[in-house]
């Protein structure tokens, strides 16, 4: 049992040294009817010069919108070459530098009429 979860932890602090800390799964998203598209604005507790998350061991407890990689890789919001989501099958990653054509087109079909971007 203890052996479990020490090679969870080891396994969770492996898959963390495979970050690249590029800080783009910290920006804030749109989600438009299950599409992700990467915002400009970052989660205002990723330090800007370091890419590092300045409260990364209070995180949940900090910003309850921060989510765990599982649910990260379940709804999408690492992008296509983040180590933990490279050559998942069927793996969705986000739209980034979206056509603004093409967000004011999904954000159509989300409510429902134009949208001027
Ligand atoms: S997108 Fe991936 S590599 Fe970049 S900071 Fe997030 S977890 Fe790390
Ligand atoms: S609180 Fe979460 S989303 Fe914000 S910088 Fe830290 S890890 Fe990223």
């Amino acid at each position: 049992m203890g052996g479990k979860v020490a090679s969870e932890k080891e396994a969770h602090r492996a898959r963390e040294a495979t970050c690249r800390r590029c800080g783009r799964c910290c920006h804030q998203k749109l989600n438009v009817d299950g599409r992700i598209f990467y915002l400009d604005t970052a989660c205002p507790h990723l330090d800007p010069e370091t890419r590092l998350c300045r409260v990364y061991e209070r995180r949940f407890e900090v910003n309850p919108d921060c989510i765990s990689v599982g649910e990260g890789v379940r709804r999408g919001v690492f992008p296509a070459d983040c180590p933990y989501v490279a050559g998942l099958a069927g793996y969705r990653p986000p739209m980034e530098d979206p056509d603004p054509e093409a967000l004011a087109d999904a954000l159509d079909a989300l409510v429902g009429e134009e949208v001027e971007l």
